[in-house]
């Protein structure tokens, strides 16, 4: 699934593309949105901004009119020069828009909705997500407060829970219970305020590292290299995701895996360097 800071990078490169043109072309294979396009066309309106909010990406349009979008697990939005070869097949496009400059494709997205400001607040699933990690205004003490509100959940559980703190995927969970020397099972209720803080601090580390302006105003698509070690050699890139039985880079132990929460989410840590007691 894509994390936080994926979603992060595709809203950037896509308000970088799309921000201040009109909309010149719209097309969606979802009848819901189509109809929408018929009653109050999309052509014509100016794209305002596109930004992230967890793992939702927004697409303002003039007109109060927001295109919601989510990626869930294969989703992706990709943008084109006019003209440019899709790196995708037609038959995966869902929704496109098209300005003077650029063409904006998402591709198996199977959540996209429009929405004005009000609906958007009343829609289930979006108006609980907690305070965005990768905001600038990122409310902390919100968050904290989120998270001690589920003390009986697994706190490796918990970093998942977008209601709780949004932005955090199933590779940072591991990767940041790890930094933080924090066995994922504990329940939220055993962890220390220190603990808790330093959970909070370190997510917002990782994901902002991640999302690190290295493109000037270039208009590039994400890589998907993603790390927490910051080491140089990419193999060395993140401490243990993935890396179950292999030595952790801490202490040499093998890192241990197994299933967690609900949704069976594989989460990988080192039982030397986060005990459980
Ligand atoms: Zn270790």
């Amino acid at each position: 699934m894509p994390e936080g800071d994926t979603i992060f990078r595709a809203a950037r490169t896509l308000n970088r593309a799309l921000a201040g043109h009109k909309v010149e072309k719209f097309q969606s294979v979802f009848p819901k949105l189509t109809r929408v396009d018929v009653d109050q066309p999309l052509a014509g309106r100016t794209i305002e901004l596109v930004e992230a909010q967890g793992k939702w990406l927004l697409m303002h349009l003039s007109g109060g009119l927001i295109l919601l979008t989510h990626m869930l697990m294969s989703g992706s939005w990709h943008i084109y020069r006019i003209g440019e070869d899709w790196q995708m097949p037609q038959s995966a496009m869902r929704v496109m828009l098209a300005t003077d400059n650029f063409v904006a494709v998402a591709f198996n997205i199977q959540i996209a909705e429009f929405h004005t400001a009000d609906s958007l607040r009343r829609r289930a699933g979006f108006s609980a997500l907690g305070p965005s990690l990768l905001a600038s205004g990122f409310d902390e003490t919100q968050a904290v407060a989120r998270l001690t509100a589920n003390p009986a959940l697994e706190i490796g559980d918990a970093l998942l829970k977008q209601s709780i703190v949004a932005g955090i995927g199933n590779v940072y969970k591991s990767e940041i219970c790890f930094a933080c020397g924090v066995n994922p099972f504990r329940k939220v209720s055993s962890l220390t305020q220190e603990e808790v803080q330093s959970l909070m601090a370190i997510a917002r580390k990782f994901l902002r590292a991640n999302v690190a302006d290295s493109s000037g105003s270039q208009i590039v698509t994400y890589s998907g290299m993603r790390r927490t070690t910051s080491r140089a050699n990419p193999e060395e890139r993140l401490w243990v995701y993935k890396r179950a039985g292999e030595p952790c880079r801490r202490c040499g132990n093998p890192i241990a895996s197994r299933k967690q929460g609900m949704d069976a989410r594989v989460t990988f840590w080192c039982p030397q360097c986060q005990p459980v007691g």
